[in-house]
């Protein structure tokens, strides 16, 4: 259905968690009961005022929350066109927006009487923030990461096991991120009475990625006020680095009914959306398939074996997208791009210079689309990037490919 056709964006999913052709729920009959209690229990969470009166305590004196909307002067002027504007989610506790939505999924945890939380992860950035929140509310925690990831990640590692988490190496496949999720289902399964699957992103069956979308639209929510506050007015065009997709999502889903604001999601482009499959960019070079149990835009090769994706960022190299996006692909509410490694260095290196804010290289992927945008629009015209994220973790990957030694 084209865009033009659809009455509110707002509404989806509908009763089976479908965007469209995307998302629902395919599990198993296991599962499947599972699923709905949480369902059941979030939609009553939803509607109840002591459920985000805890969440907005949380968010303001743990996370610290709200984030600062910033213009970028330098930058701006640099660029010589559009006047570009940061949403600082790199400055939450934690480092980056994951918390938002960790907090929601634990504190509706706490209310279903669930004492043990798990958790995938990949570069190991969901599974701080989980080991984070259940440190502070004493829960146990344990985090599956692929025995790959564990090899390339040990800082993450380190922090997890500090915050009490106990982090499980996973061997099956190819030992990355999309094998943690499958294990992380399987224990779910196995444990059903007292643990809760915390999920990263805007993925899984429903009602996850329709839940971690609610918990990140606070960066949307904020940015609309935030820029009315600044503006007078809500900004033209919105831009965030797509790995699942719960940033972008969190940023775009309180504008999607305004048609009047461009939504820019910007995928990892790796060394070139070619056939090698040498980047992460699922709707630019994907196709649609299941995984984890919702339909979505994969990448795959022509016998549906999902292929693991190549990136300079290990916080986008999910192979699937969240099926709310792939829905907004299809009716091109939204525009997807992809960013190669390069490009996403050469943003990298800039907001270093000339903002002093040492990005991750997730968002750097939007700051280098926002580099091709903006010199092209005029000097009123309103970008926000969503800065999701900070550098700290990023810097020995940059000086690899600077070839610095550390
Ligand atoms: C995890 C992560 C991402 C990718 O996840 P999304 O669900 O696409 O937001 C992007 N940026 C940062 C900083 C991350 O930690």
């Amino acid at each position: 259905m084209p865009d033009d056709l659809i009455n509110s964006y707002l509404t989806g999913p509908d009763e089976q968690g479908r965007f469209g052709p995307f998302g629902g729920r395919f599990v198993s009959e296991t599962l499947m009961p599972l699923i709905l209690e949480l369902e059941a229990q979030y939609e009553r969470a939803k509607t109840d005022a002591s459920f985000w009166a805890e969440m907005d305590d949380l968010w303001t004196h743990y996370v610290g929350r709200p984030s600062p909307l910033y213009l970028a002067q330098r930058l701006t002027e640099h660029l010589g066109g559009a006047k570009v504007y940061m949403k600082r989610d790199e400055l939450n506790h934690t480092g980056a927006h994951k918390i938002n939505n960790v907090l929601g999924q634990i504190i509706l945890a706490r209310r279903m009487g669930k004492t043990r939380i798990i958790a995938e992860t990949g570069a190991g950035q969901h599974g701080v923030a989980t080991a984070t929140v259940c440190a502070k509310f004493g829960l146990q925690c344990v985090v599956y990461m692929g025995a790959h990831d564990v090899e390339r990640q040990q800082p993450n590692v380190f922090r997890m096991k500090l915050l009490g988490a106990e982090v499980v190496p996973v061997t099956s496949g190819r030992g990355t991120l999309k094998d943690a999720m499958n294990d992380a289902l399987r224990d779910w399964v196995t444990n059903v009475r007292d643990t809760f699957y915390c999920i990263g992103t805007v993925a899984g069956p429903h009602p996850y990625p329709a839940m971690v979308r609610d918990f990140q639209a606070i960066i949307g929510k904020e940015t609309r006020q935030q820029m009315m506050a600044a503006e007078g007015r809500l900004p033209d065009t919105l831009v965030a680095a797509i790995g699942g997709g719960s940033n972008a999502m969190g940023l775009f889903y309180p504008f999607l009914d305004d048609k009047e604001v461009a939504i820019v999601g910007v995928e990892a482009g790796g060394k070139g959306v070619n056939d090698k499959m040498e980047h992460c960019a699922s709707l630019t070079g994907g196709r649609p398939g299941v995984l984890h149990g919702n339909r979505t835009y994969l990448l795959q090769d022509d016998d549906g074996q999902i292929l693991e994706g190549f990136s300079i960022s290990a916080g986008l190299d999910y192979p699937g997208i969240g099926p709310e996006h792939a829905w907004l692909h299809e009716t091109r509410r939204a525009q997807y791009v992809a960013i190669t490694d390069a490009e996403a260095l050469e943003a990298f290196k800039l907001c270093c210079a000339l903002e002093g804010i040492i990005p991750a290289l997730e968002p750097s992927h939007a700051l280098a689309q926002v580099m091709k945008l903006a010199p092209t629009l005029p000097r009123d015209h309103l970008i926000v990037m969503n800065m999701c994220g900070r550098g700290d973790k990023d810097i020995f990957t940059v000086a690899r490919a600077l070839g610095v030694d550390l």
